[in-house]
C-alpha cells in the first residue's frame, strides 16, 4: 500500500493549511471554519513519481493549554503508529514554545523519519535565516515553508519522498 505522511504540530501553526496545499483543494478545515467534526483527514498526494497518503492529524483541537498538550501527545502517537514519514509543523511567527519541545521529545524517540517544517515564512528573503532557532528542537535542519503563500512546499516534498 501507499506510504503515509502524517502532519503534526500545535494548534494554529497551519497544519490544515499545509494539508490543503498538498491535497490541492480544501479538504481539511482551517481554523474559524464552522462545522468541523472529523478528527483525522486523509488525502492522496503525488509528487515526482511517488503516490502517498497525507493525514492531517490535528482535527478539531482544544484551546486550553493542558488539553492542548494531551491532544498533541495523542496526535503524535497516532502519527508514530501509522506514518512512514512525520512532518512536524512549527510556527515562525509564534516562535518556539514549550509544547514544541515536548512534542519534539516524543517524535525524536520514535523510530520514524521526522521532518521539521517551519511554517509562516511568508517572505523567504527576509525570514529564511530565522528558522535556525528551531534547530534547537533536535530534529535536524528546519525546512522553511509558507503554506499560505505556497512557498517551499516542493523542497519539503523532495525531502519527504527521500524517506520512502
Ligand atoms: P492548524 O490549527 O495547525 O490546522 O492551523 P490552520 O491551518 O487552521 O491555520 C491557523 C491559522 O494560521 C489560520 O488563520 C491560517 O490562515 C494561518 N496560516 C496558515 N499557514 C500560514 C502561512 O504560511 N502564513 C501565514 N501568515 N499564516 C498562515
Ligand atoms: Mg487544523
Amino acid at each position: 500500500s501507499k506510504p503515509i505522511v502524517a502532519i503534526v504540530g500545535r494548534p494554529n501553526v497551519g497544519k490544515s493549511t499545509l494539508f490543503n496545499v498538498l491535497a490541492g483543494e480544501k479538504i481539511s478545515i482551517v481554523k474559524d471554519t464552522p462545522g468541523v467534526t472529523r478528527d483525522r483527514i486523509y488525502a492522496d498526494v503525488s509528487w515526482l513519481n511517488y503516490d502517498f497518503t497525507v493525514i492531517d492529524t490535528g482535527g478539531l483541537e482544544p484551546e486550553t493549554n493542558d488539553e492542548i498538550l494531551k491532544h498533541m501527545r495523542t496526535q503524535a502517537d497516532i502519527a508514530i503508529d501509522t506514518a512512514d514519514v512525520i512532518v512536524f509543523v512549527v510556527d515562525l511567527k509564534q516562535g518556539l514554545v514549550d509544547n514544541d519541545f515536548k512534542v519534539a521529545d516524543i517524535l525524536r524517540r520514535a523510530n520514524k523519519p521526522v521532518l521539521l517544517a517551519v511554517n509562516k515564512v511568508d517572505n523567504f528573503e527576509k525570514y529564511q535565516l530565522d528558522v535556525y532557532e528551531f534547530f534547537n528542537l533536535g530534529l535536524g535542519d528546519p525546512i522553511p515553508v509558507s503554506s499560505a503563500s505556497k512557498l517551499g512546499i516542493g523542497d519539503m516534498l523532495d525531502q519527504v519522498v527521500e524517506h520512502f
